[in-house]
């Protein structure tokens, strides 16, 4: 029994290694354990290390060390590694104890054709998720990026990247450990080392998926090599012979897994582990594309429309705009008029028009209006274009990045990469 229960702990820790750095950094386990392990994993572990360093040694460690920053620098590849020695490990294991074994009489030669075919899949999958851009924004193309995706003053509204220096299009975000905006961000993936944003989340997601499919194949091999082996032994049938009772016996699935587990301890675990495992990352596969597909929202945004759900749950307000200059009725323009006259009236009374507010271009205009002033704007408002409107509940708020679930799914698989 001893073999079963180290069987059992060790699948159960490496999953949960696996579940915490997959979900960790997910808003729905933020303030949890989860988060904490993960943190302590990815961040905290370093900074105990380079603590006890300098207690022990008196120094700082020279974090600028070549080999030290490859592995655990900032943009640190341990995570990367982890995943390469983990799944070569286990393929090494099973060619190992399996190859030799294949054919059987339940798996024909055609594996000898699959095999390279799902072992390839998941190392170029892996391979063109770390390097692929995430839609990295440059001075180049932020413009064409800015003019893609619309601000839609909920979320997003006009503002400047400090460590860039531009406008940050809607929907991006600075990635700290990259070093740069990501159009469409998600979230930084520490298994890849890269960030998953635009342009490669269908390759993130086809990452996962071709984890999902050598789990699943590997848990295949391995379950009929085990049950080729117990049809050598006679077992398979349900019956054993008893060679001290000279009876046959019946034999429960229990005692079969029991037995499997003594004479194939290296297949057994790995199609526990693979099962374990490929669970997890469906978990997290669906939730990817439940979020992306059905929600129209990425990770990174289902943290802010919580953060707003919770403002406004506290009773604060906000005003939004929303651009209605093409349907604007003549009623509309004049209502829109007599505000500007209102407003230009009580602007000349307070003396405030001077050169340098006449004199600003559009971009100027467009910015200083982003700001959203409660005071100089209210509910119901029309000006240059836009109608203002006071959000007060969660229920008043709309996803205008949600798309319905075929234009969001064809947004993610097939990107413009002209704006790039
Ligand atoms: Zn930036
Ligand atoms: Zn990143």
């Amino acid at each position: 029994m001893s073999v079963l229960y180290i069987l059992g702990i060790y699948v159960f820790i490496i999953c949960s290694f696996i579940f915490i750095m997959l979900f960790g950094p997910n808003e729905m386990f933020k303030g949890t354990i989860i988060e904490k392990i993960h943190w302590f994993l990815t961040i905290g572990a370093r900074q105990y290390l380079l603590q006890l360093y300098k207690y022990i040694f008196g120094k700082e460690f020279n974090t600028e060390n070549k080999i030290f920053k490859a592995i655990y620098g900032f943009r640190h590849r341990f995570i990367q590694l982890f995943y390469l020695s983990i799944s070569s490990g286990g393929i090494v294991l099973f060619f190992y104890t399996a190859l030799s074994r294949l054919p059987n009489r339940y798996l024909g030669p055609i594996h000898f054709f699959i095999m390279p075919v799902v072992i390839g899949f998941i190392y170029v999958s892996f391979y063109i998720a770390c390097v692929s851009d995430p839609g990295f924004i440059t001075k180049e193309n932020v413009d064409k990026i800015c003019k893609h995706f619309k601000y839609d003053h909920i979320l997003y509204s006009e503002r400047t990247c400090k460590t860039c220096q531009f406008n940050k299009p809607a929907r991006s975000k600075h990635c700290s450990t990259c070093g740069h905006c990501v159009a469409k961000s998600d979230h930084h993936c520490s298994w890849i080392n890269n960030c998953v944003g635009y342009l490669n989340f269908r390759w993130f997601l086809t990452f996962l998926i071709s984890n999902i499919i050598i789990s699943f194949y590997g848990c295949y091999l391995s379950f009929y090599i085990m049950k080729d082996k117990a049809h050598v032994m006679g077992i398979d049938n349900g019956y054993a012979f008893n060679r001290y009772t000279h009876q046959y016996e019946e034999i429960h699935l229990k005692q079969l897994f029991l037995i499997m587990i003594n004479e194939e301890p290296i297949l057994c675990a790995l199609f526990l582990f693979l099962g374990a495992s490929a669970f997890v990352v469906i978990g997290f596969a669906g939730y990817q594309s439940y979020l992306s597909i059905v929600a129209g929202m990425t990770t990174n945004e289902l943290a802010k429309w919580g953060r707003l759900e919770g403002r406004l749950d506290n009773g604060e307000t906000f005003i939004t705009k929303t651009y209605v200059g093409d349907q604007i009725t003549e009623e509309g323009k004049k209502i829109q008029q007599q505000q500007e006259e209102k407003k230009d009236g009580i602007r000349n009374r307070k003396g405030n028009t001077s050169n340098e507010k006449s004199n600003m271009n559009e971009e100027e205009k467009k910015n200083k209006s982003s700001a959203l002033d409660m005071d100089e704007y209210y509910d119901g408002m029309i000006k240059n274009g836009y109608r203002y409107t006071t959000i007060s509940s969660f229920e008043d708020v709309q996803n205008h990045y949600n798309y319905g679930i075929f234009k969001n799914f064809k947004e993610i698989f097939f990107p413009n990469e002209d704006i790039f």
